[in-house]
């Protein structure tokens, strides 16, 4: 199903979609093909905030080019990870049935997708979508993880992995101390 794309799917930095694929620079509603949102967030329930800590899109193909450098190994832990924790297409087909939520990003934004914990109440979190052209793409994605998913997620990745993801964030921002704790934390997974 597609959607319009959500504010909350935004790059904070202008307000608008994002415009080029982090990597290779294309842009994205001129590629034809999906491509991919990452925003983190953190959530200053005091202040009714929730605050971007670092934001980026990526086509599918430096996605996949990203994803296939991980270690083997961390490939098959995140899979199994995810496999054994929640069935995607049964979230689908439970989102598709009512017209209304099929393509209500808050609805199946609304937890955090392992956990079932209300996104309101997590501290941090980060969002991952599916875009195409102007449009959201509601299949497997969107989603959200909370902070302690992936720091567990973290905790089964290999340091050759590690080590590539810490690259592509010195590569795309310079990695600022937020980021380099983000990495730490096992927030950026190429999934
Ligand atoms: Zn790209």
């Amino acid at each position: 199903m597609f959607g319009p794309i959500p504010k909350a799917m935004f790059s904070s930095d202008d307000d608008a979609p994002f415009e080029c694929c982090i990597m290779c620079q294309r842009v994205l509603k001129e590629i034809g093909e999906p491509y991919m949102i990452e925003k983190s967030f953190v959530n200053h329930k005091d202040l009714n905030l929730h605050e971007v800590k670092y934001e980026y899109a990526i086509c599918m193909a430096c996605a996949q080019k990203m994803h296939n450098q991980l270690s083997k190994d961390s490939r098959t832990a995140i899979e199994q990870f995810f496999s054994s924790r929640v069935d995607m297409q049964l979230r689908f087909l439970e989102f598709q049935q009512d017209e209304d939520l099929a393509t209500d990003y808050d609805v199946w934004t609304k937890t955090s997708l392992l956990t079932e914990e209300p996104r309101e109440e997590l501290e941090e979190y980060v969002v991952y979508a599916m875009c195409e052209g102007d449009q959201m793409i509601y299949a497997g994605y969107p989603f959200v993880l909370s902070i302690e998913t992936l720091e567990h997620l973290q905790s089964l990745l290999s340091k050759a992995t590690k080590d590539i993801l810490e690259g592509f964030m010195d590569d795309h921002f310079g990695l600022p101390p937020e980021i380099r704790r983000a990495i730490r934390d096992g927030e950026l997974i190429f999934i």
